[in-house]
């Protein structure tokens, strides 16, 4: 089969011919329809993850069907439509999993790092990490879910915010674009917070009831003037758009980043401690959260706007998402 590598860190891409991987007994063979393109791809290809053995094979965006099963799975058959996240498989047995927070996982196994991932024409997922995909859901367009989407979407569900409370989405691209989304489905009174005035009409078109242009305002005082956020959902990895919007959260607010920006965040402590605002952060989510994600973009139409592209344009497609001009995630079709 054709698969993409990164051959050592800070190496480029590489299509190679590799043998079709043989699932393990309690594995699934997933011959891939599409995968995203992520940013926390770069942590494998410029070599900032810990642990990695390359080459190895990125991409934990996929959305494929089943095409083999090991001798022990029992719940998925050939034929099945599922998908793979940034989950890449739990031990069962350190004290997060033994409360089922499967996450948080001391043992976990990340997709496209500790094994190949799907900018390929199969990999082989543990059965615990795959989230079955709705019928009428796209491949290509479903993809992101399987990360930008189910990171958006449980993020925002498990946070404190009620139907009604102001919620702001701090960047309109990958991540964000989906996140006004959710918001909007959800009953928050959304806010979209981008720089300029290009994605304002768009922003509105996803559901926001708001629009904050951060060059033209001050997007703390915008938000403050809307009366505070009850959350902030910081998407974009840059700690300055971050640091701009804190201001505007109300009290008990929350800033809520699921960026990963490579620099600390600096933030003024005593509007924490007077207004018991937060600072915190979400992972993505297990499978069933990921299935959860699909299922409820299904039942709402929520969907990902993306641009695709073949194994052999897997350059291309990072550089669009790197450099912030995909619209809005980038899609390898294998
Ligand atoms: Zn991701
Ligand atoms: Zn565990």
């Amino acid at each position: 089969m054709r698969a993409v590598q990164v051959p050592e860190p800070e190496g480029d891409f590489e299509v190679v011919e590799v043998d079709v991987p043989e699932p393990g007994p309690e594995e699934v063979r997933v011959s891939v329809d599409a995968c995203g393109v992520c940013h926390s791809d770069a942590f494998l290809k410029e070599g900032q993850w810990p642990g990695v053995e390359y080459p190895r094979t990125p991409g934990h965006e996929v959305v494929g069907h089943v095409d083999a099963v090991g001798e022990r799975v029992e719940t998925f058959e050939a034929g099945d439509r599922v998908g793979v996240g940034w989950h890449g498989g739990h031990c069962f047995t350190c004290e997060p999993c033994r409360r089922g927070d499967f996450i948080a996982c001391e043992n976990g196994d990340v997709t496209g790092f500790d094994h190949d991932g799907g900018y390929a024409e199969y990999l082989t997922a543990p059965q615990e990490t795959l989230a079955r995909v709705p019928d009428d859901l796209d491949a290509t367009a479903a993809a992101p879910l399987l990360c930008a989407g189910v990171t958006t979407f449980n993020s925002l569900r498990n946070s404190e915010a009620e139907p009604g409370d102001l919620v702001a989405v701090q960047g309109v691209g990958g991540l964000g674009h989906l996140g006004v989304q959710y918001a909007s489905a959800f009953g928050f009174e959304t806010v979209a917070v981008s720089r300029g005035t290009e994605k304002r009409d768009l922003a509105f078109d996803l559901g926001a009831d708001h629009y904050v242009d951060s060059e033209a305002e001050d997007p703390a005082e915008a938000l403050t003037e809307l009366g505070g956020a009850s959350v902030v959902l910081a998407t974009a990895p840059h700690v300055d758009a971050m640091e701009s919007v804190v201001g505007g959260l109300g009290v008990e607010g929350t800033l809520l980043t699921v960026g990963v920006p490579g620099e600390p965040l600096s933030v003024p402590v005593q509007p924490l401690v007077t207004s018991r605002q937060s600072v915190a952060g979400w992972p993505s989510g297990d499978a069933r959260d990921s299935q959860d994600t699909l299922e409820f973009s299904s039942l709402r139409d929520v969907a990902s706007m993306v641009e695709t592209y073949s194994l052999e344009e897997a350059d291309a497609a990072y550089e669009s998402m790197m450099n912030s001009e995909a619209r809005f995630r980038a899609v390898i079709e294998p």
